[in-house]
């Protein structure tokens, strides 16, 4: 801010220059942390392909590059390539003949509908043949779960990783505003950009939802044991507080940089205790105040759960709010 004597950030420190007021904040205590480098400029990432492509779902596969190899996953693999030589996407391969098309192109039709800076979005698709493709924005650094596990993320400080709950939470305030479920909400499905912004990917099993009503899963169809809500377990009953229970999950991944819930347990035994009182631990130096929203999230009524509306409210004010913690 500034003012006739200034620049400044609380109007007890006033600097002749901003320069000075930077110098000051690099080198003394005074905001949430010490300034260090300057934040690398963003490139803005386009809505569209082209204005050409923005009502064109289907493309031409003859405009894709593919590059290298980012990832195989249960339905195929996804690679960094080009559209039209220049503009670097992520291209997600459906394996010929492991699934229908038509379930392949559901993913695609709820990822199409969504549009959030939190959430990885989609460019087009070529279906018209096998293999069918999937056209996305590409990021840079990976799935959250790798970027949690290496040296690198034993650096991220608890400020930072309530950062990433929050940002995951205001991507998936948006999901339940548009009524739909992920469904396999997980640091695996995180995809981590420049800057230590967040998108949520991988809405591979998420189904759009009428009148919030629970979407009952197909009988046969596997899943993820130690992320799923112990009612969509049991009963096979998915909803948007089905995904809360699994962003509590993905709480712990994140104070434990990255490794597997219920350590030592395996996912039958999980799915055994969570029938009673039992539910995931308190990870080693995770907060009272985190641990306490972690156990909200795993209600035994799933209506007793907090919306992601209000988590990411609460994330979002959490460093303030607990700051003595981090004094
Ligand atoms: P599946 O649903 O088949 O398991 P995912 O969509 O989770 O596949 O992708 C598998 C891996 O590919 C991810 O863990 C990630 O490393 C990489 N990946 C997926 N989508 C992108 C993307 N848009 N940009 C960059 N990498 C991606
Ligand atoms: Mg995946």
């Amino acid at each position: 801010m500034e003012n006739d004597s200034g620049y400044f950030i609380t109007s007890k420190n006033i600097f002749p220059s901003i320069s000075q007021l930077l110098d000051y904040y690099s080198k003394n205590n005074g905001l949430c942390c010490l300034l260090s480098r300057i934040c690398p400029k963003m490139i803005p990432a386009t809505e569209d392909l082209s204005k050409a492509t923005r009502d064109k779902w289907e493309i031409d596969r003859r405009t894709l590059t593919k590059i290298e190899i980012l990832g195989s996953g249960n339905f195929g693999e996804v690679w960094r390539g080009t559209w039209n030589s220049t503009r670097q996407v992520a291209i997600k391969l459906m394996k010929p003949g492991t699934m229908d098309k038509t379930t392949f192109l559901e993913e695609a039709a709820v990822m199409k509908k969504l549009r959030h800076p939190k959430l990885v979005r989609l460019y087009a698709v070529c279906s018209t043949e096998e293999p069918i493709y999937i056209v996305m924005e590409y990021i840079p650094h990976g799935c959250l779960q790798k970027y949690l596990k290496k040296d690198g993320g034993k650096k991220l400080t608890e400020p930072v990783l309530i950062d990433f709950a929050a940002q995951i939470a205001s991507g998936m305030q948006y999901v339940e505003s548009k009524c739909i479920i992920h469904r396999d909400l997980a640091a695996r499905n995180v995809l981590v950009a420049d800057n230590n912004m967040l998108k949520i990917a991988d809405f591979g099993l998420s189904k759009s939802l009428k009148d919030n009503s629970i979407y009952v899963f197909k009988e046969g169809s596997k899943f993820p044991i130690k992320w799923t809500a112990i009612e969509a377990i049991t009963s096979q009953n998915f909803s948007i507080k089905s995904d809360v229970w699994s962003f509590g999950i993905l709480l712990v991944e994140l104070v434990t940089y990255g490794n597997t819930p219920y350590p030592g347990m395996t996912a039958a035994e999980v799915q055994l205790k969570l029938q009673g009182a039992f539910r995931h631990p308190k990870p080693p130096g995770c907060s009272d105040e985190l641990y306490e929203i972690m156990l909200q999230c795993w209600h035994a009524n799933p209506q007793k759960r907090p919306t992601f509306d209000s988590l990411f409210h609460i994330l979002d004010d959490f460093i303030i709010a607990t700051q003595n913690s981090y004094e």
